[in-house]
């Protein structure tokens, strides 16, 4: 068989190119680092993670990356399989460590027969490939990304995210910090204590947010004028900017937590830091994504309580993102409708995370390695976390999907992509949480039940026709 051809080696390449091989198809895995890198990557591993170390909430039953997680386990995800062994204490979080992580992907795609990693730029596919996966990120390369323009006629679309910093434990001062999870909550390997807490009064509270506003920012004259900004990762400046309570409700809320170097004083605010290597050496400030210039966030950052000390083994900073008009672009299997041997993967498609990333990625190479076997895959149904992000970027087939083309915005998956359920589940009325609370965990349940039943399903078809 002739091999596909995986471009870009990061979460949704490296998924894909594993599925492919896991079907038996040859592939060339094409990856430009440490030849040229982006503007985010250090290393020349596979599936860096260039921001949080998170794959966000483990909790297969009541969310939706949480179910994300569990239909990639059942799908054979080598993502979720060295995610999985490389885990870091982080409450309901999924929390990897980064190196660790990375390492267990490159070395299972390195020793893999069928695959053949390839170091360099691909400016544009050869003519002679005739199944090709782009799974260049939201950092493609600039003439890759022309040469997709060239092809798809349409203007690249660009929004920015912004990264957070991240501490060394050992400059945190633990005299006013602690070690607490929300609601004491432990997760997969957690203690129940795995973030660092800092804890502010109403006045630090205030005069923090005045700083964040003032602040001295890097301005992106080029492309920040027209770019809106992700909702799940404003700036923390721009959430201040946006009410002088917005961080209270946000990354800096304080509820479920109890100073114990001061149990009868309720913060005002608490800022938290999680865990971001296995050593536990390094923590990042959750939600805490900036572009104020880095001597600023030395600045402000140390006027927050347990911090005045803190070295920063990483400072936040702003990215691009591109993504292309997949709802107008793509078909169902995510090939380009105007040459179909080229597919798309990862966030490149407009799916927003790594772990939507992956997923994608995994789709990609299933819907190749069917193709390349003379089959036909029919798309996961969109009752399952995959079909979900999969009708989101291909604008396909759920009707509830409102947003046409021309609105379309990348997104993580969440309950609200997946089809309503045929009929109400039942729920305890008298719960202590409470009838609505407990109306829409019976809910989240039902819809994670049934997709973990259409997924079954789905996989079931695909034995059944590779046993033919
Ligand atoms: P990537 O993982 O970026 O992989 C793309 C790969 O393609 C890279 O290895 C790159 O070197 C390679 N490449 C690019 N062009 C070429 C070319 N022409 N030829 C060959 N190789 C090429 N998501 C989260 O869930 N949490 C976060 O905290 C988070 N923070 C982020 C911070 C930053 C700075 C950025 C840029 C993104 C962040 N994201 C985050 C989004 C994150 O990038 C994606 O979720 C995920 O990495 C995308 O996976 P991907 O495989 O599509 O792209």
């Amino acid at each position: 068989l002739q091999a596909v051809h995986v471009i870009g080696g990061g979460l949704a390449g490296s998924e894909a190119a594993w599925q492919l091989a896991q079907n038996g198809i040859p592939v060339v895995l094409h990856e430009m680092r440490p030849e040229r890198s982006t503007d985010a990557h250090k290393t020349d591993g596979l599936a860096e993670l260039v921001c949080s170390n998170s794959f966000r909430s483990d909790d297969a039953e009541h969310n939706a990356v949480g179910l994300l997680h569990e239909e990639m386990r059942r799908l054979g995800s080598l993502i979720m399989r060295a995610g999985d062994a490389n885990q870091v204490p982080a409450g309901g979080a999924l929390a990897v460590d980064r190196d660790g992580f990375s390492d267990a992907v490159t070395q299972a795609l390195t020793s893999h027969p069928l695959i053949t990693i390839e170091r360099g730029e691909i400016a544009r596919p050869r003519d002679d490939w005739d199944s090709v996966i782009i799974a260049t990120g939201p950092l493609t390369s600039p003439d890759l990304a022309a040469s997709i323009r060239e092809l798809t006629g349409q203007d690249q679309l660009a929004f920015f995210d912004a990264i957070a910093p991240i501490v060394h434990r050992d400059s945190i001062d633990m005299t006013q910090a602690w070690f607490q999870s929300r609601y004491d909550k432990a997760g997969p390997g957690g203690s129940g204590a795995d973030y660092i807490n800092c804890p502010l009064t109403r006045e630090q509270y205030e005069a923090f947010v005045d700083a964040l506003i003032t602040g001295d920012k890097t301005v992106f004259k080029e492309w920040e004028a027209a770019t809106p900004y992700f909702d799940g990762c404003l700036p923390v400046e721009v959430m201040a900017e946006r009410g002088r309570e917005t961080l209270r409700y946000g990354p800096m809320k304080p509820i479920g937590l109890t100073n114990p170097h001061q149990p009868d004083v309720k913060p005002h605010a608490v800022v938290q830091l999680r865990q971001d290597n296995k050593l536990g050496t390094l923590y990042n400030m959750v939600g805490f994504q900036t572009k104020l210039k880095h001597a600023e966030q030395v600045r402000v950052f140390r006027t927050i309580p347990g911090l005045q000390n803190a070295e920063f083994a990483r400072l936040g900073g702003l990215h691009r993102n591109t993504f292309i008009n997949a709802p107008k672009l793509l078909d169902t299997t995510l090939r380009l409708k105007a040459n179909t041997r080229w597919r798309f993967a990862g966030q490149i498609t407009g799916c927003e995370g790594y772990v939507e990333s992956a997923a994608v990625g995994l789709m990609a190479g299933r819907f190749a390695a069917a193709e390349r076997r003379g089959e036909q895959l029919a798309p996961p149904p969109p009752t399952t976390a995959h079909g979900a992000v999969l009708a989101h970027i291909t604008g396909g087939h759920i009707e509830t999907i409102v947003s046409g083309p021309s609105s379309f915005q990348p997104m993580n998956v969440n309950f609200g992509l997946f089809p309503p359920l045929a009929e109400p589940p039942e729920f305890d009325r008298k719960s202590k949480l409470g009838r609505a609370k407990a109306r829409e965990l019976a809910k989240k349940s039902a819809i994670s039940r049934r997709a973990l039943t259409d997924l079954g399903t789905w996989i079931g078809a695909q034995t059944k026709a590779a046993a033919e």
